[in-house]
């Protein structure tokens, strides 16, 4: 979906947001394309949405959307893309004669990283571990990528059943602690991880003996050098990618929302400090990397 008229200005909203690094590599990617719109940080404390939305609109900007604000900027949109309705949440908005429009970039950044990673394994079959927004996103790109054998497996089962139904993809919910779920992770082409395990400790979603020989693992989560979880797998033999790509795609796709130009993505990379991981291909099957 294509904004009618570029943003004045781009924004991301959400509480914190100091983390955020998509106004690093927004910015590299504005500068690249000579473009005069700036891209700023604005924390949101609770309560405030509303104001900070009214503030957008004003001033005709666009932006991204972070926790916790995603889900609550959807029940505000005067017009959600399909990608948005189906997952409930808006990481990507802008103005459109005073309306405010909401779309959902996340899912092609996991398509991105999911085809990276798994299309040389014909993606038989996918396991994604949580019930989030992120696993809305993954759920909503692997129905896009044609994969209908997906497997949902949750701590809440009763979050994860609504997921499914809201989004109208595939997807089988089962218990985290379900004795099924090491058969499954051993047959899928990918596993995913769309929890925040992993985030601020080493600990891994599944350990990687219980993953089949050729079954690649894709983090949502992301650190310098990778997860602890991406480089257990890769150093297992597997292929395993962290959520950087997917965060760089997201912004990408966001980017083409805003001003229908593609951004300079070696300019994106670069800001990152990172280079993107190799795509998996056919011929490289066995060739473990991790990024
Ligand atoms: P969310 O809406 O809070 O959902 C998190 C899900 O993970 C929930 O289903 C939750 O279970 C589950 N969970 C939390 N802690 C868990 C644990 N210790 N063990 C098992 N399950 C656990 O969060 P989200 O927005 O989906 O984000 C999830 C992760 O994806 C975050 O780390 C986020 O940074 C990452 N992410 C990355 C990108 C990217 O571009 N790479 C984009 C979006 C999100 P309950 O339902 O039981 O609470």
């Amino acid at each position: 979906m294509i904004a009618r008229e570029a943003p004045a200005g781009l924004v991301i909203l959400g509480h914190p947001v100091a983390q955020s690094r998509s106004p690093v590599f927004q910015g590299a990617a504005l500068q690249a394309a000579h473009l005069s719109q700036t891209y700023e940080r604005v924390d949101v404390p609770p309560g405030t949405l509303d104001s900070a939305l009214a503030r957008c609109a004003a001033e005709r900007l666009g932006g991204n959307v972070t926790m916790p604000y995603k889900e609550d900027v959807a029940a505000r949109a005067a017009h959600l893309s399909d990608a948005a309705r189906r997952s409930g949440a808006v990481n990507t908005f802008w103005h459109d004669r005073g309306q405010l429009v909401g779309h959902n970039t996340d899912v092609d950044g996991a398509r991105a990283s999911i085809e990276a990673l798994a299309s040389a394994a014909g993606h038989d079959g996918a396991v994604v571990f949580g019930a989030g927004g992120a696993a809305s996103a993954v759920l909503l790109a692997l129905d896009a990528l044609g994969v209908r054998d997906v497997h949902l497996v949750a701590r809440t089962p009763a979050r994860a059943a609504l997921l499914v139904a809201r989004t109208g993809a595939a997807g089988v919910v089962h218990a985290a602690d379900a004795p099924i779920v090491r058969d499954l992770t051993a047959r899928a082409s990918i596993v995913i991880n769309a929890t925040p395990v992993g985030f601020g400790d080493d600990h891994l979603p599944i350990a990687p003996e219980h993953l089949g020989p050729d079954t690649a693992a894709f983090d949502l989560v992301y650190r310098p050098g990778g997860t602890a979880w991406t480089r257990a797998v890769a150093a297992s033999g597997r292929w395993a990618e962290d959520g950087l790509r997917m965060l760089v795609e997201q912004g990408a796709a966001a980017f083409r929302s805003w001003f229908a130009i593609e951004p300079d993505r070696a300019a994106m990379w670069a800001a990152l400090d990172a280079t993107p991981p190799p795509i998996r291909r056919a011929a490289a099957r066995g060739t473990p990397h991790t990024g």
